[in-house]
């Protein structure tokens, strides 16, 4: 969480943490979190099955957990470029959400980049943007997500997809691709490359769904047919994602997009809060 490059504008170095009062006690209190851990009569709130939903879902995307040695309790963690989409998320999870903080500028970004990766810089469609954090308190509750990880980020074998989980991963990892020439359908897929050499476990996990995708290499590819069923699904997108949910048209969908990163990112802001979006060097 902390920048270490000084050269770039000061975000804060830790997102705000959840306060307000202790719906057990009345009490108020600047960390509520740290209140539950400690108190010998409050504890975490339990979340509600549409919260444990939305982390489940955003965990098989951009989601993680935040688990150092010493911590009880891990917390649930998401890094976005999509503003938007965090602040909706940090609404739903409420009581135990803090604030969506900014991360990473942009040229932070680029300069770890030039160090880590210049292939990717060498490429003229990356066009980087700032990075925004959304963390939850630490609670008991997201300790099972340990088991996601060994060497790499696995999903577990009871997975199951509903409408809410399945929308949030395909808000997360997936994408609309368009035919190049006349009135063609778009074809959704979800990338899961962690998961490229359980092909059987990836289609498995849509037999409780109207979809039955192609998986190759890690890829879940959905055929134009099938990419209506998906839709009719999956939840409505979640704010900040509607321009992967736009099928009606190529225009409208690359319209979409355009004010998506127009909207709901930011290049080189100065806070997580002072911007509204857009690009500051245009
Ligand atoms: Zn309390």
């Amino acid at each position: 969480m902390k920048v270490t490059d000084g050269s770039s504008p000061k975000p804060g170095q830790y997102p705000a943490m959840a306060s307000g009062h202790c719906p057990n006690c009345g009490d108020r209190f600047k960390r509520l979190g740290q209140h539950w851990t400690t108190s010998a009569t409050c504890s975490h709130p339990p979340f509600s099955k549409a919260q444990t939903e939305i982390i489940l879902g955003t965990m098989l995307g951009d989601g993680s957990i935040h688990d150092p040695p010493s911590a009880r309790n891990v917390r649930f963690q998401v890094t976005s470029i999509n503003r938007r989409f965090l602040q909706w998320m940090a609404d739903e999870l409420g009581i135990h959400s803090n604030e969506v903080s900014l991360h990473r500028v942009a040229d932070t970004i680029e300069a770890q980049n030039q160090k880590s990766a210049p292939e990717r810089l060498a490429s003229g469609d990356y066009n980087i943007r700032d990075q925004y954090v959304l963390t939850t308190t630490r609670h008991p509750e997201l300790n099972g997500f340990r088991d996601w990880y060994g060497d790499q980020k696995r999903f577990p074998d009871n997975l199951k997809l509903s409408p809410t989980v399945l929308g949030l991963w395909y808000a997360c990892d997936g994408s609309l691709r368009w035919g190049t020439k006349g009135h063609q359908r778009p074809q959704a897929w979800i990338a899961a490359t962690n998961e490229a050499d359980r092909e059987s476990y990836l289609g498995q996990l849509f037999e409780s769904t109207p979809c039955d995708p192609t998986i190759n290499d890690g890829r879940i590819m959905f055929t134009s047919d099938d990419t209506e069923r998906l839709f009719e699904y999956i939840d409505a997108a979640p704010p900040g994602f509607e321009y992967k949910f736009e099928t009606v048209s190529r225009e409208r969908y690359f319209e979409r997009k355009e004010a998506f990163y127009r909207r709901n990112t930011t290049t080189n802001a100065t806070d997580g809060s002072s911007t509204t979006g857009g690009d500051r060097r245009s």
